[in-house]
């Protein structure tokens, strides 16, 4: 019976924590932007002080670190540096690409532009390939990025292709239109780069399950299925849209409270399995003017999964 559980935590720090060779575990979070946090997203119930960097920083790290997941998938990173070093002493390398025209460029104070990084644990894996890539809608650079990552697990041999995205943000039809496209063109990506490895696609999708890029995410060639709604099905036929968590990410601005779904962790069901998806907190533990506040730093919930890679590759669905 699979059922949304606790992932034990690794309370001793990364630093000298070994997982098994087939084992994945996947985390995937939307850290908030600082200079897009602190002067654009208009958190209406949110304290000024909760939005400093000095004390969002800490916050940020322990999240990550707190379960040692073996590969990291972080947008609206502003503050990659700081990133580096500090994950560099829990056993992690990474790498960032940027958004071409980010919006952080035009706020007073940035520290320069966001976008997307992945991190992945230098004692498991030895990185062999990085790309990059601007999405394209209609064959136009878009302003949203993909960073993908060819990983080898050093103890098998295996390779693993790793995948992140952040898609155009705001919803109306248009936007959900053009997310599509971007989704199409991060397929293509995924193809061309990926080749059959299993894939691992996580990322701020900026769209709910209804929405046209959920499916074409799931109709694609690469056979991909969502984690935490693999990890909720049983069974009983409803589509995995269905499945989906309630949100992944929830705050107050002034037209009111957003609760919903757009974060996801997409994978290869024919080489990986899901054994365990990490719960968000529930609206009580998080209080009511929601996230971020004093105690969690960003407007999105970090999604972690532990996978398995198959040893069979024949093995069915
Ligand atoms: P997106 O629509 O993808 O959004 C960019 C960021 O804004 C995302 O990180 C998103 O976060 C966040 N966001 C979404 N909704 C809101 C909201 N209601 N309030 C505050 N922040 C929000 O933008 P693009 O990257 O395509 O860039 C275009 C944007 O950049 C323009 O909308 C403009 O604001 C800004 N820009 C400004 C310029 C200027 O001042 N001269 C020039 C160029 C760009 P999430 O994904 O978490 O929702
Ligand atoms: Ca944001």
């Amino acid at each position: 019976d699979l059922k949304m559980k606790k992932l034990s935590a690794v309370t001793k720090g990364c630093s000298n924590y070994i997982s098994s060779p087939n084992s994945l575990r996947v985390f995937q979070w939307n850290i908030l932007s600082q200079a897009l946090g602190k002067e654009n997203d208009n958190f209406a119930k949110c304290p000024d002080e909760a939005l400093d960097w000095n004390h969002r920083k800490y916050l940020i790290i322990e999240e990550i670190i707190e379960y040692c997941p073996d590969i990291i998938c972080l947008q609206e990173v502003d503050h990659f540096n700081f990133l580096k070093l500090v994950l560099a002493t829990q056993g992690y390398t990474g790498m960032f690409f940027p958004k071409p025209d980010s919006p952080c460029f035009y706020i007073d104070g940035n520290n320069g532009p966001d976008g997307c990084a992945i991190f992945f644990r230098t004692n498991k894996f030895e990185l062999l390939r990085t790309e990059a890539r601007i999405l394209e809608i209609w064959r136009i650079q878009s302003n949203q990025v993909a960073l993908l990552m060819i990983l080898k697990v050093k103890e098998t041999g295996r390779e693993i292709c790793v995948v992140t995205t952040h898609l155009k943000a705001k919803h109306n039809a248009l936007l959900a239109t053009l997310r599509n496209e971007q989704g199409k063109d991060l397929l293509d990506f995924l193809k061309r780069n990926c080749g059959d490895r299993p894939v691992i696609l996580a990322g701020d999708f900026n769209a709910e399950p209804v929405e046209p890029v959920y499916s074409t995410m799931l109709a694609s060639e690469q056979n991909l299925a969502s984690a935490y709604a693999e990890c909720y099905a049983n069974n009983d036929g409803l589509p995995s849209a269905a499945r989906e968590p309630p949100y992944t990410t929830w705050k107050i601005r002034d037209a009111g409270e957003i609760c919903h779904t757009i974060d996801y962790i997409f994978y290869s069901k024919n080489q990986l399995d899901v054994e365990t998806v990490l719960e968000f907190p529930e609206g009580s533990e998080i209080g009511e003017a929601r996230v971020p506040s004093l105690s969690y730093p960003s407007d999105h919930f970090s999604l972690v999964c532990d996978f398995r890679l198959r040893t069979n590759t024949f093995d069915s669905d």
